[in-house]
């Protein structure tokens, strides 16, 4: 076994050394101004990876002056467009030359899979970065067509200094989704990596800098979320706030910038997202797709697909062909490319989720398959299956974040309709189905913001998403979410140029 010199070893691939562990501000790395560290843990093993720089409120300050200098007086929304695109497509360039290490990072900061991370998310982290950077040079506003004799057009400027919030879950597609369309308006930002996985995000800042971005533009301050998180939402210098994250901080984020300066704020926040499958399926293919929608990421994905809906005709063969699935899922190591689900971000999500599967259990669901703890050190959990599972039981109404499916019968069309919306989330729906009817019609009246019908969880640097209801507004991806980070101005003067 292969170890990066920090004890942080792996049987299966050589283990980069840790070589950014301070505050990125300003073009530079730096220590926090108390002194403080914290340390992030490989979940593989509860293991200490590296003392990462503790951002507190005064080093929020510093790195939002840094941005607010770089916004008024720096170069970066002032080039033209073409020179930010050259720019980023140099940092794009960048990652995909490091997207071993990158993936690396993630796996061991979030146990994460590496065959995953190496071959679709960090490349696809740089392409959606290309992405933006082809955007840069084709934001344009109006020309108006006026009522008087007035001459008008807008404007579409930066919004300013942007806060990004980020969770733990996806730390290189997080950072990217919101940093690339940011950048690509002309913004200024502080970014704050979720403080279970910094090592990406500081990674990233360091091949910012290389590819050429003014200092100042990107700053990175990692920390916990009630100190560095807090900060950046309730400071009277940002313009604007995204956050990804539980519904519950968001509402702390959205409350903080109301009672600061009214910044908008965008949220990407919880779900328990319904897959829905009729009569009609293949019912092997599906039942593969449902393992996927819901263990995928070993649950940690906000649009999870955990609430399974089967219609009466299939269910008890789909049942069966799940749990055959499930046991065939391999629970271990995520550097080793025959595992498919690697250990849950921490000691906290772990006993979280175990405690969602005692509640289960204890309101009367019938356990399936799983909620045994493998007898590997770290914080693996086997995929779990609950069946007899009731639409108010705990387990169907709260996001839990974790390889848990609980799957649920129905008969009709109009009755899957309204207990699939029956939820405060809006996240996600996957309609499993050859029924072009029926997918229309659920797909048109489930309220959430992704919908996906014969696939999930099939994101795309072009296809926005968000939530509708308590999962938060604002789009990330695609074109939409560049709409976030801009603002209007309008312009009008006499054509004639006599006074008004
Ligand atoms: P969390 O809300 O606890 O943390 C998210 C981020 O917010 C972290 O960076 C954290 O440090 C910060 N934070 C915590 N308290 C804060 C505060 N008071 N003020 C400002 N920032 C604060 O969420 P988590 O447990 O890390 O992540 C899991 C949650 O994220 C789940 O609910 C999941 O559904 C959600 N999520 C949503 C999406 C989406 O796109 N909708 C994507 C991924 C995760």
């Amino acid at each position: 076994s292969e170890s990066n010199g920090n004890g942080v070893e792996s049987s299966y691939v050589k283990i980069p050394q840790i070589k950014f562990t301070k505050l990125f501000i300003n073009g530079e790395f730096v220590e926090s101004l108390s002194g403080k560290t914290f340390e992030t843990i490989d979940p593989r093993t509860g293991e200490v990876i590296a003392k990462i720089s503790e951002g507190d409120k005064e080093d929020i300050d510093l790195a939002v002056k840094a941005a607010r200098q770089a916004f008024d007086h720096g170069p970066w929304p002032r080039l033209p467009g073409s020179e930010r695109r050259k720019i980023m497509l140099k940092f794009a360039d960048l990652i995909d030359e490091n997207v071993e290490e990158i993936a690396a990072l993630d796996t061991i900061d979030g146990g994460k899979l590496y065959s995953f991370g190496k071959i679709v998310e960090i490349p696809s982290v740089a392409e959606n970065l290309r992405y933006y950077a082809g955007a840069a040079d084709k934001i344009h506003g109006a020309t108006l067509k006026m009522s008087r004799e007035l001459q008008a057009y807008t404007l579409c400027e930066p919004i300013g200094v942007v806060g990004h919030i980020i969770p733990w879950n996806f730390p290189s597609q997080m950072f990217v989704m919101k940093v690339g369309p940011a950048l690509a308006a002309g913004c200024t930002m502080v970014v704050k990596p979720a403080e279970q996985t910094p090592l990406s995000a500081l990674y990233y800042a360091h091949l910012a800098k290389l590819a050429g971005l003014p200092d100042g533009v990107l700053n990175v301050v990692t920390g916990y979320g009630r100190t560095a998180g807090a900060a950046i939402s309730s400071h009277m210098d940002i313009d604007k706030v995204s956050f990804t994250g539980s519904t519950e901080v968001g509402r702390l984020v959205m409350q903080a910038a109301a009672l600061s300066n009214l910044k908008p704020v965008s949220l990407e926040l919880g779900g328990k997202s319904p897959f829905i499958v009729f009569d009609d399926v293949d019912v092997d293919q599906i039942a593969s797709l449902a393992l996927q929608a819901t263990f995928f990421n070993k649950g940690e994905i906000c649009v999870a697909g955990s609430r399974v809906f089967v219609q009466e005709g299939i269910y008890d063969k789909f049942l069966i062909k799940l749990v055959e699935k499930a046991k065939a899922w391999v629970v271990g190591d995520p550097f080793d490319p025959n595992v498919h689900q690697g250990p849950q971000v921490d000691k906290n999500q772990y006993e979280r989720i175990l405690k969602f599967i005692e509640i289960g259990k204890k309101e009367g669901a019938t356990l399936l398959t799983g909620g045994k703890l493998s007898n590997r050190k770290g914080y693996y959990i086997e995929p779990t299956i609950f069946t007899d599972v009731s639409d108010d039981m705990t387990i169907a109404k709260e996001e839990i974040f974790g390889p848990v499916m609980s799957v649920l019968k129905f008969k009709s069309v109009e009755e899957v309709i309204e207990r699939a919306n029956a939820t405060k989330y809006g996240l996600a729906a996957g309609i499993m189905t050859n029924d072009l009817n029926i997918a229309n019609r659920v797909s048109r009246s489930i309220r959430a913001g992704v919908i996906w019908i014969n696939c999930y969880i099939a994101f795309d640097k072009d296809l926005p998403y968000g939530g509708y209801k308590m999962s938060g507004f604002g789009r990330d991806m695609g074109m939409e979410s560049l709409n976030m980070y801009l603002q209007v101005k309008s312009v009008a003067t006499p054509i004639y140029n006599s006074p008004w």
